[in-house]
């Protein structure tokens, strides 16, 4: 692969790109459903959108490869539907999934509801806590699920013992990577078998279309892309196109945001109507120490509680002038969510206390605006409480 021996700045603006249509030299839309007959033996080689083999499925293939340091990687319809299509793959009726207690809520969705009825049993564990693993481990059990960053809390387990383990019991080690994209962590230099994203966030980086990701070895990645195949998740060609743009500027994009999140977050922190705030970079943050030395950086997610309760953290939103309330991320305008209105309105209440997020949580998503501008306006919105 000569290009993933490039750094990663490199990578995202060249990795995968052809010049070879008529000149471009930026890798045109491909909008033709269908390719000429030429000969293909295998119904996998024809060249169709659904079997995301077209010249903008294959460009963005390199490079998200390139970018994670995996021998293959493919995109997907949305994050879901890599995270779907990649545990399908992997397990089938009888199978056991252990998976981290707080993961993306349609991720939980998906192991707590859908897969239970197609026969594949589901464990939680606290991915910060190895010694409580081994005896949720089962004969049956084929795979371990962890995200880098979870949301909101933005924890990060003990990602070193989570491949250790996964060695150890002959376990498909997978990890949902979107909080800190491959600017921030590679998880496959360090052993994980899987790496999945919702590319909707930031490898896109500007809230304008949904995608998803698998990367890996090319026998696991090509699993994947039978079983996607057949379920339909193929992501359209315009969609690669921009996805193939956004990606041109994502270090450009999380270098800032890991920068404004971690200034932000000390703001924060410093400020009296600030209750708590998660944030893996600030000091006295519980991560793993072996972990945090895998990450160059810790991302543009932060979230916080601003004292009095949900009545003040809902008059603050109300007067933030710059950060638009909305939920998803990873866009390049800060975004200001409440968890417990949105990512985790499906979780009945006492859930959500129980796993540490409070009705009053807010969550932000910082974009690329001047960081001055940005604790300007979190300023003015706590000075009015
Ligand atoms: C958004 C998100 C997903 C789902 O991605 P879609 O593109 O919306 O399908 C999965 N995992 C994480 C961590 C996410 O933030």
């Amino acid at each position: 692969m000569e290009n993933s021996a490039r750094r990663i700045e490199t990578a995202v603006v060249h990795a995968g790109s052809e010049r070879k249509v008529k000149g471009a030299v930026v890798l045109p839309i491909f909008q033709s459903s269908t390719y000429l007959y030429s000969g293909q033996s295998a119904y996998e080689d024809l060249k169709y959108i659904r079997l995301s083999n077209t010249p903008n499925h294959e460009a963005l293939g390199t490079k998200l490869a390139a970018l994670e340091g995996g021998e293959s990687a493919l995109v997907t319809a949305s994050g879901m539907a890599a995270i779907s299509m990649a545990l399908l793959s992997i397990l089938s009726a009888g199978d056991h999934l252990l998976i981290q207690d707080c993961t993306y809520g349609g991720t939980r969705d998906l192991v707590s509801g859908d897969l239970p009825a197609l026969g594949i049993q589901v464990d939680f564990i606290d991915p910060g806590a190895p010694d409580s693993w081994q005896e949720k481990l089962r004969p049956e059990t084929k795979a371990i699920f962890v995200e880098s960053i979870s949301n909101p809390l933005m924890q990060i387990g003990d990602l070193v013992s989570v491949v250790g383990f996964a060695t150890r019991n002959g376990l498909v080690s997978m990890i949902d990577n979107t909080f800190a994209t491959p600017v921030n962590f590679r998880p496959l230099e360090h052993g994980f078998d899987l790496v999945l994203h919702s590319c909707t966030k930031y490898l896109n980086g500007h809230s304008d279309i949904v995608a998803g990701a698998v990367v890996g070895g090319e026998a696991m990645v090509s699993n994947v892309r039978s079983r996607l195949l057949r379920f339909g998740g193929s992501l359209d060609p315009h969609a690669c196109f921009l996805l193939d743009r956004g990606l041109k500027t994502l270090v450009l994009r999380v270098r800032q945001q890991n920068e404004s999140a971690a200034q932000i977050a000390r703001f924060l922190a410093e400020h009296p109507r600030i209750v708590s705030v998660n944030y893996p970079g600030l000091p006295g943050s519980n991560v793993d120490s072996g972990t945090a030395g895998l990450f160059s950086g810790f991302g543009g997610m932060l979230s916080f509680e601003v004292a009095g309760g949900v009545e003040s953290a809902r008059r603050f939103i109300d007067g933030l002038r710059i950060a638009v309330e909305a939920p998803s991320l990873g866009g390049v305008e800060t975004l200001v969510t409440r968890p417990a209105t949105t990512s985790h309105s499906g979780l009945p209440a006492a859930e959500r206390e129980a796993i540490g997020i409070s009705d009053s949580l807010i969550r932000l998503t910082v974009g690329i605006e001047a960081v001055e501008d940005l604790i300007d306006d979190l300023n003015q919105g706590l000075g009015s409480l």
